[in-house]
């Protein structure tokens, strides 16, 4: 046999073998909230109507159906325990179904056969759709889910905000109603605390486990970040140490990324506030892409747990809301104790509307809502219109990259996400 057959040949043995063989590593990307539309205006928004997400350049595209068990529109806690799990259950339960039998999560399932596990959030570390993931739990309470995080250390790295939670009550800003050090707790068990970014820069991939926690609540909105000039990371940051750290198990990890904020905003109906969320989700799935090509045998996904605020594109007016210097969130805590005139000039350089007018602003001060009543006011001029402060049941975009991509084209039930994880790697689901 000549050496080009001897090559072929060997190539024809192995292909079969690495096609058939399971994914080693999996990175998935929820942003909270994020509808089609959502995904459509940040992109028109940012990068203009010809360009594309880095997320959204693949063809394996997916869409999955959103329901709970109980309700046509879910909520973040009935969607996470689905996507992690591949059970629907009721609103509000975490990893849990309805007769409270515990799920069983792809992370979990990581775990168990020694492969690490991590989740990043931008809002607390204790919300549902983190919570979903490594708790089993009648409800939301974060108070009781941080309690939880410490009892089981159900993963080796989490990362976001929600520090409240983990302080004892002596403690500034602390929500809890004992002195539990949760913080103390975990660092006893091997764990490395880090709340700032230059702690987050300082580690090494040789730190297996690590809680590091950012903010005493939920981390600062993206667009605000440069506004308030605070040390907290972004996504993209503690993704890439996340992957760096989690990647030293030459067994695999399983990472949850979330952008939490997409859904914050849209419950404000906070456009612009919205559109930089998902710029979040972006930057940190480049940091998921480039460590791809680093290691091939990574699966990537993109979606969300739902849609929220009923986003509709009329003409929306780009280049308005992409001069919008802050989310309506911190616009309407900055005029708060104002008076008219000064509210106004805050709104016309933070907004770029000078057709604001003084009554607009009183509206705003007078509303039990007020920043609902600025995001009126701002969707008008950027006509776009969203058609609820709540959640929706629409599909959501499922968008795949690297080994086993194919698995998750489609249209299916967001039960089915979870299964095609757990056939991808390999895991039981059982
Ligand atoms: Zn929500």
């Amino acid at each position: 046999m000549n050496k080009k057959f001897f090559l072929l040949f060997i190539v024809l043995l192995i292909l079969p073998l690495t096609t058939l063989s399971t994914v080693k590593n999996i990175i998935l990307f929820i942003g909270d909230g994020m509808g089609t539309a959502a995904v459509d205006l940040s992109r028109m928004v940012l990068l203009g109507k010809e360009k594309f997400w880095d997320f959204e350049n693949t063809r394996y595209i997916g869409l999955q159906k959103t329901y709970s068990e109980n309700l046509l529109t879910t909520d973040s806690a009935a969607a996470a325990t689905a996507l992690s799990s591949g059970h629907k259950t009721s609103n509000g339960l975490l990893g849990t179904l309805s007769d409270a039998t515990a799920t069983k999560s792809i992370l979990k399932a990581f775990r168990e056969v020694g492969r690490s596990a991590g989740l990043i959030t931008t809002v607390t570390v204790t919300h549902a759709t983190p919570a979903g993931f490594c708790v089993s739990m009648p409800d939301r309470d974060e108070l009781a889910i941080a309690d939880e995080y410490a009892e089981t250390k159900p993963f080796d790295l989490i990362m976001g905000g929600g520090r409240q939670y983990f302080v004892p009550k002596s403690s500034t800003a602390s929500k809890r109603t004992d002195n539990l050090n949760l913080i103390k707790n975990f660092q006893n068990f091997g764990y490395t605390y880090i709340s700032n970014t230059a702690q987050l820069f300082e580690l090494t991939g040789k730190t297996p486990k690590i809680i590091g926690l950012f903010s005493e609540s939920s981390m600062p909105n993206a667009l605000d970040r440069n506004y308030l000039n605070t040390p907290v990371p972004t996504l993209a940051q503690m993704t890439r140490t996340a992957l760096n750290v989690l990647s030293s198990n030459p067994k695999g990890f399983f990472l949850m990324v979330e952008s939490g904020k997409i859904d914050f905003r849209a419950h404000a109906n906070d456009t612009a506030g919205t559109v930089w969320e998902v710029n979040e989700l972006n930057e940190a799935f480049k940091e998921a892409l480039s460590f791809l090509k680093k290691d091939p045998d990574t699966l990537i996904l993109v979606t969300a747990d739902h849609e929220t605020g009923g986003l509709t594109l009329l003409y929306p007016r780009l280049q308005l809301i992409k001069s919008q210097k802050a989310t309506n969130e911190l616009i309407v805590s900055l005029i708060k104790n104002k008076d008219i005139n000064q509210s106004l000039k805050t709104v016309h350089e933070l907004t770029g509307i000078k057709d604001i007018k003084e009554e607009e602003i009183k509206k705003i001060k007078e509303s039990s809502t007020p920043e609902i009543e600025l995001s009126k006011i701002l969707n008008e001029r950027y006509e776009v219109r969203w058609s609820t402060v709540g959640h929706t049941c629409a599909n959501v975009n499922v968008y795949a990259f690297g080994k086993k991509a194919e698995l998750f084209t489609g249209v299916y039930e967001n039960t089915e996400l979870a299964i095609k994880m757990f056939s991808a790697a390999g895991v039981s689901p059982n």
